[in-house]
């Protein structure tokens, strides 16, 4: 995204780091992942959009989509791995291979809308993944949970009245994109949190807000688009979560998983831009997405 950009590669590192000093790496299997093909991109993205895209990508340099998302020679092939580990994820779990996965990947997706790309965002990977779950291996219902303190615009605008998908988030309201806190559509659960709020706040809306919208639905698959600039280490939002509050949602979301989903859980990094608070939480999500 250009130098000093907060979503830059040094992310993942942060994430690997902690994963390894936590010991939880020797717990993992590594995959690597596939392109997302151009049918698996098209079941989210208009094409039109996707010719758009491909026409802007740059031979060097960045092309600029929007003040802060831009392109550069790699950042297509990025973003379509980035989809990509989604679909494989799916289908790992959904053979069984693994029960969860965790797909550390960038760029993030989740502002990603079905024609336009934003905030970072260029596919919308949780949407490409929860579209082969219901297309490719026939799935009735799956759940997106949103806990990046953005708004999931992208992914509200491609699933907005998709009766196979439930979309459950909390976001810090108002703050970039805007969006959220006013949606009608009766498959959306967005809880909006005023700024300064931390774990309490947090867990009373995923107590009373998620927790029934999910059993109710039954979803049998859950994605979760984990973003962890909610911390309250973040530079980029005034939310206070910690690495705890990112331990218990992941407890309780592998228990519905558990309820209804034969545990199965896909997990994609969004935002989270505070290094060390992005490695620690991360390795706390982990952690329980390893012991469910
Ligand atoms: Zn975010």
């Amino acid at each position: 995204m250009g130098p000093y950009h907060p979503e830059c590669p040094e992310r993942l590192t942060a994430i690997a780091d902690r994963l390894i000093a936590a010991g939880l790496d020797v717990h993992l299997t590594p995959f690597e992942a596939p392109a997302a093909t151009d049918e698996q991109l098209r079941r989210v993205h208009s094409e039109a959009y996707l010719d758009e895209l491909e026409a802007a990508n740059p031979e060097s340099g960045l092309h600029y989509i929007d003040p802060d998302t831009a392109l550069n020679p790699h950042t297509l092939a990025a973003a379509r791995h980035a989809a990509g580990a989604a679909v494989l994820a799916t289908d790992l779990v959904v053979a069984g291979t693994c029960r969860t996965a965790f797909c550390p990947v960038r760029p993030p997706g989740h502002h990603a809308e079905r024609r336009r790309a934003m905030g970072f965002c260029i596919y919308n990977s949780v949407a490409v993944g929860a579209r082969h779950a219901l297309e490719a291996h026939g799935l009735a219902r799956v759940a997106v949970v949103d806990f990046d303190v953005h708004h999931g615009n992208g992914t509200e605008d491609i699933f907005t009245d998709d009766p196979r998908v439930l979309m459950v988030s909390t976001f810090q309201h108002p703050l970039y994109p805007y969006s959220g806190f006013e949606s009608n559509a009766a498959n959306m659960v967005n809880v909006p949190l005023a700024a300064g709020s931390g774990g309490d706040e947090f867990r009373e809306a995923v107590r009373e807000r998620w927790l029934p919208a999910l059993d109710a639905f039954r979803p049998e698959l859950i994605y979760i688009s984990a973003g962890f600039d909610a911390h309250r280490e973040d530079p980029l939002a005034g939310l206070n979560f910690t690495e705890s509050d990112y331990a218990w949602v992941t407890r309780e979301l592998c228990s519905v998983a558990a309820r209804h989903a034969r545990g199965r859980v896909v997990s994609l990094l969004e935002g989270g831009y505070s290094l060390s608070a992005l490695g620690r939480s991360a390795a706390s999500h982990v952690r329980e997405l390893i012991a469910s």
